[in-house]
């Protein structure tokens, strides 16, 4: 088996599950006994920990389910508790679901969000952010890196143009933070989301990063949990974890980017040099260290996806992102790419626990699956080993 999805999830590490087994047992870290004292001690030494990760404050770090609930508060929380002062949001096409479902819900409540394109690298123009900046602006929400993509935006030109406007900016960082700096303060960072089971912590737990004197309107209210701002006892087994993995990130930092770049660099070489019509999605510089997002003529990525499955080979589609839809990845369709080419794309997102061996293994396993595919591809000329012309009715009509 060899696991290349580690930006759809990844796998918890012996060290993270060992540092969780024994609080999954006891200890309210409420309460004043001596087990909750320790329970409220190990919390405290994780709050601690992600802070580190992105040069925060330690009391500027809250727990949460995860990316998803810490998008949702920095987004409502945010155009609640500022709506009098105006209800622009500025977001971008690419965001994850979790903040374009977030605003799409506030557009039925009265408020106006602009969503950015992005260029063919997959980065935002800095010229269409100041052009859709207004009086109203209250919020400027833009991802770190993109999870199907690892396309880096330039957040420290977003902070400071944020800061210079007076307006608050949410930084969706699941994909980012431990896989490369985070630097909320060189960022000028307001708001940050971070998820544990993106950087091999348990799922259902992660953070959000709120700079001091940052307001919110809550969107959980009960006991008064995390300073007041997230109600719920605390998941205390699951914070735990998640600190173990975030302090593993932090200590390893530099050793896994160089690892896992040298293996994204010879996966983007090896692909694009020995298989015909083979291509890199998004930018190959800004890029995340884990990711290589690959596009090939005239086969489809489920074909892909399933036979790499049977050689034990996990990989991810564009175009089946989540099993629920076959609509073709929005991400791809903002980078210009047709649905053709959407159809035909395939997601390999490193781990620490890869090799170069597994490179080796998953190239040359692509090299065949690809070949054998396009053998039956009626999109490929076998005798010429290229496209053939594109019938691009054959796309617009299916319904893909
Ligand atoms: C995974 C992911 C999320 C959601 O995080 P969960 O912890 O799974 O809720 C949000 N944003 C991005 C960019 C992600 O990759």
């Amino acid at each position: 088996m060899i696991y290349m999805d580690n930006s759809a999830t990844s796998p918890v590490k012996e060290e993270v599950f060992n540092a969780m087994v024994p609080y999954l047992k006891e200890g309210n870290p409420s309460t004043f006994y001596k087990l909750g004292r320790d329970a409220k001690k190990a919390v405290e030494e994780v709050r601690a920990n992600v802070a580190q990760l992105i040069n925060a404050d330690t009391r500027e770090i809250i727990f949460t389910s995860g990316g998803t609930e810490s998008d949702n508060m920095a987004i409502k929380g945010v155009a609640l508790k500022f709506e009098d002062k105006g209800k622009h949001i500025i977001t971008t096409e690419i965001e994850h679901p979790a903040v374009l479902r977030t605003c799409e819900f506030l557009e039925t409540r009265g408020f106006e969000v602009t969503y950015l394109p992005v260029q063919e690298n997959g980065i935002i123009s800095i010229d269409d952010l100041k052009n859709a900046i207004r009086d109203d602006t209250i919020l400027i929400s833009v991802m770190h890196a993109n999870n199907e993509i690892g396309t880096i935006q330039p957040i420290e030109e977003i902070g400071k143009i944020a800061k210079e406007n007076g307006i608050l900016f949410h930084c969706d960082a699941v994909q980012s933070v431990g896989k490369i700096p985070v630097d909320v303060k060189a960022a000028n960072i307001d708001l940050l989301s971070i998820s544990s089971h993106k950087i091999y912590g348990p799922k259902g737990v992660g953070a959000i990063f709120i700079r001091r004197g940052v307001k919110l309107e809550l969107l959980i209210h009960g006991g008064g949990q995390e300073g007041g701002l997230r109600s719920g006892t605390e998941n205390v087994p699951g914070i735990v974890g998640f600190g173990k993995a975030a302090e593993l990130a932090y200590e390893q930092l530099d050793e896994n980017i160089a690892k896992l770049s040298e293996m994204r660099d010879a996966f983007i070489e090896k692909i694009t040099d020995r298989i015909p019509e083979a291509y890199l999605n998004g930018d190959r510089v800004n890029r995340l260290p884990n990711n290589a997002n690959f596009r090939f003529a005239a086969i489809e990525g489920e074909g892909l996806i399933l036979r790499l499955d049977a050689k034990g080979i996990n990989g991810a589609t564009g175009s089946a992102c989540s099993s629920k839809s076959l609509k073709a990845s929005y991400v791809l369709s903002a980078l210009g790419l047709e649905d053709a080419e959407i159809h035909g794309s395939l997601r390999l997102s490193l781990g620490t626990e890869n090799s170069m061996g597994d490179v080796d293994v998953v190239v040359d396993a692509i090299e065949e699956v690809v070949a054998g595919l396009r053998r039956m591809s009626p999109l490929w000329d076998n005798e010429n080993n290229k496209s053939l012309e594109l019938d691009e009715s054959k796309f617009t009509d299916s319904d893909h």
